[in-house]
């Protein structure tokens, strides 16, 4: 499965041309999406994750028409937005367990075993009892990751992931991303170099909403 995005542009209300013919073609594996601030990074993975609409072009994953066919896209998608919320109060497991419950697994002992899964493979089994509002930051992200891939996704965008963890942190989450099938499309925004240098097979610059240079990130990098 690609996904294959075609001339997409989008410019808010107020003028900003977040989006200027964005042409891309994003294999399984790890795609970074490399650009300074208002690069308009956030901007495309919100609307690859259909929480807004461009205003031309196409993008495609396998045949799904993504821009048209919200349900279809969603049923495949695993996102960590940004500014991913959490319930404070709530342990890590019970919020996992409702969010299953939602995703529709309905039996009680796929649900606990699925989410037993998620938690050991987010490193975050020890502490699943606890409320949410005490995790540190490495840890909220790497739940964020855990509910993202709830629905055994085959696009996982994450937006930003690694920015104000702690180097420690920031390899643990590496190591998570790195550990996710060679054929889910991961697409990770950052505007860390490195990043993209040590995790992904793929990667675009974005500036000013226009890609600058896609390729292989060894290649790519050194034309930077
Ligand atoms: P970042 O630049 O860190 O990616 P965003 O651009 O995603 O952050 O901004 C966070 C929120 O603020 C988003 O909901 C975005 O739509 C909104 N936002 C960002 N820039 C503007 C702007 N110039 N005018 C109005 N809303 C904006
Ligand atoms: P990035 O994620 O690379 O920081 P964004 O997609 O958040 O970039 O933003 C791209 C540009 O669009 C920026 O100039 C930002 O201020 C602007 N922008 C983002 N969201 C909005 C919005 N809702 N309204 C107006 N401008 C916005």
């Amino acid at each position: 499965m690609e996904l294959r995005i075609q001339n997409l542009s989008k410019r808010y209300p107020n003028g900003t041309q977040a989006l200027a013919d964005v042409t891309l073609t994003v294999r399984p594996g790890m795609f970074g999406l490399l650009g300074p601030n208002g690069a308009g990074k956030s901007t495309l993975m919100r609307t690859l994750a259909t929480l807004q609409e461009a205003d031309s072009g196409s993008a495609t994953l396998g045949n799904i028409d993504v821009l048209r066919d919200k349900d279809a896209v969603r049923r495949v998608l695993g996102y960590l937005p940004q500014d991913f919320g959490l319930y404070p109060k709530v342990s890590a497991e019970d919020l996992l367990e409702h969010l299953a419950t939602l995703k529709g697994i309905s039996q009680a002992k796929e649900r606990k075993a699925r989410v037993s899964a998620l938690l050991n493979q987010t490193n975050l089994y020890a502490a699943r009892k606890k409320p949410l509002g005490s995790f540190s930051g490495g840890m909220r992200q790497r739940f964020g990751i855990a509910q993202a891939l709830l629905g055994n996704p085959q696009l996982l965008i994450v937006d930003e992931p690694t920015a104000g963890l702690d180097p420690e942190e920031r390899v643990r989450f590496h190591n998570l991303l790195a550990d996710i099938g060679q054929d889910v499309i991961v697409i990770l925004s950052t505007h860390i170099v490195a990043d993209v240098h040590e995790l992904c097979s793929q990667m675009a610059v974005l500036d000013k909403g226009r890609v600058l240079l896609a390729g292989e990130p060894q290649e790519a990098i050194s034309r930077l």
